[in-house]
């Protein structure tokens, strides 16, 4: 699993971060929920060691991964990582794209590695394709199977379905849901959309200006939210 503990960051003088706890267990997803700038990515990026740690420490599987004067190479956390930002190499095809983090295997494992993990998100036929060949939710799906090639121990997605119609959208988040759940994968998913942490979540976290405001099932965040805040933002979800 994935832990971060009495984690803080600041920007400058700005505090994004201010003392977030979570733990998340092996098959356990946990959406990260709330409003635009209020620290999930940064949450994210420090988990995946994208964002060097300043305060607190990061545990994957009880080994600390990040500490004061401790700092493990994002490669080396066996964390796979969607994120926007993270796209797709455009001069590989998808083999190449997957392929890419298997390189200490030989030509035949790293072979049957990409076509088991394009087999999970159901993109199989697509093995030469080139990501320019291919809509915005094929591109999602390959960047879910090249995180996924390498069976990580802990997955980090940032916002994965933003930019899906809502049928892709709806597809997609059923397909990460059983891969992820059949893999027992430990999950962090940033979302700013209630409707989706619900959906996806097994706990949701719920912040706010760089503070953990809740941290339960959907159904206790929904029936006995701890303040207004939280409230407030499942006030519109039915
Ligand atoms: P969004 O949903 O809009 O992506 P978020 O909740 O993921 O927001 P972060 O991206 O973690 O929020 O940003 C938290 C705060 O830190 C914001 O005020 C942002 O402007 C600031 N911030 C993020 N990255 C940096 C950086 N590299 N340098 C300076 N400030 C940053």
């Amino acid at each position: 699993g994935l832990s971060l503990r009495n984690v803080s960051h600041e920007f400058g003088s700005s505090r994004v971060l201010r003392d977030i706890n979570f733990d998340v267990a092996p098959g356990e997803l946990v959406c990260l929920l709330g409003p635009s700038g209020c620290g999930k990515t940064t949450a994210l990026r420090i988990a995946a060691g994208l964002e060097r740690l300043q305060t607190g420490s990061v545990l994957i599987h009880d080994e600390v991964v990040a500490s004061a004067g401790q700092y493990l190479e994002p490669e080396k956390r066996g964390v796979g990582l969607v994120f926007q930002d993270y796209a797709l190499f455009p001069h590989l095809d998808v083999a190449g794209n997957i392929g890419f983090g298997l390189r200490h295997l030989d030509a035949s494992q790293r072979q049957q590695a990409v076509i088991n993990a394009l087999e999970r998100v159901g993109m199989a036929d697509y093995i030469k394709a080139f990501p320019h060949q291919l809509s915005g939710g094929q591109q999602q799906r390959i960047a879910l199977a090249r995180a996924l090639a390498p069976v990580p121990r802990v997955m980090l997605l940032d916002e994965p379905f933003s930019g899906l119609d809502v049928a892709r959208r709806a597809e997609l988040r059923d397909t990460t849901l059983h891969v992820l759940k059949n893999a027992g994968i430990a999950t962090v998913m940033v979302t700013h959309d209630p409707e989706e942490a619900m959906y996806m979540g097994d706990r949701i976290i719920v912040m706010n200006e760089g503070q953990v405001m809740q941290d339960g099932t959907p159904e206790d965040l929904y029936f006995h939210p701890e303040n207004h805040f939280v409230a407030s933002f499942f006030g519109d979800v039915n």
